[in-house]
């Protein structure tokens, strides 16, 4: 792995959910962390990851805690922001049902959309836009993505690229300026490749 010291502060959502593995992966990477539970967690840092977990939960234990509004405008200032999984669903503008939500990425997610047979599943992705934080043995491999009651992007706006899809075009990863959304677990395996990513974009941000 390559020795970079990342000099940031990364705050990841501690309201329910896998926040945990997150913070862990961070932390080996040289990384300070902080749980947010509250608005003014929020001072002073340079990227937050919204993590896995229950989306339903997650939204309404932030909106009791006045949470939606200040990250809503942190996305919006243009702010370095990842949701995982849940989190992803949190960021969509469009999720299709009833729920609170940030609504700051314009893509379009449908949630448990792999249903019961496939609850939960793995598989090797290519994503091309890791090679940017790749070392030479690290370059071209597949990344390893664990699916638990996932939801999908079933639709992205015009400013939207897409960073990962399933053989069949199913899309499970994308990027909108300085938001990343993943519809897997990067968090549960051993490869910090994204979160390396992100902190990427969290340096270009600053
Ligand atoms: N199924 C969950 C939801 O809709 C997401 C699952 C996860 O984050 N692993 O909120």
């Amino acid at each position: 792995m390559p020795r970079r010291s990342y000099k940031f502060k990364i705050g990841v959502l501690a309201l329910q959910g896998a926040f945990r593995e997150h913070i862990e992966m961070l932390q080996s990477l040289g990384v300070e962390t902080v749980e947010v539970r509250l608005p003014h967690h929020l001072d002073g840092l340079d990227g937050i990851i919204i993590p896995g977990g229950e989306s339903t939960s997650i939204g309404r234990i932030g909106e009791r805690y006045g949470l939606l509004e200040p990250l809503r405008e942190w996305a919006l200032q243009g702010k370095a922001m990842w949701g995982t999984c849940a989190g992803m669903i949190l960021m969509a503008k469009d999720v299709g049902m009833d729920q609170p939500i940030l609504g700051v990425m314009d893509i379009t997610v449908l949630r448990n959309a792999f249903g019961r047979q496939k609850d939960s599943f793995e598989v090797d992705l290519k994503i091309p836009a890791l090679d940017a934080v790749s070392t030479r043995r690290e370059k071209g491999k597949p990344f390893h993505a664990i699916f638990i009651r996932a939801p999908v992007i079933s639709s992205v706006g015009p400013g939207v690229e897409i960073l990962a899809t399933l053989d069949d075009g199913t899309i499970v990863a994308a990027q909108q300026g300085n938001m990343l959304a993943t519809a897997f677990h990067p968090e549960l395996t051993n490869d910090t490749r994204f979160h390396r990513y992100f902190l990427e974009v969290v340096r270009r941000t600053r």
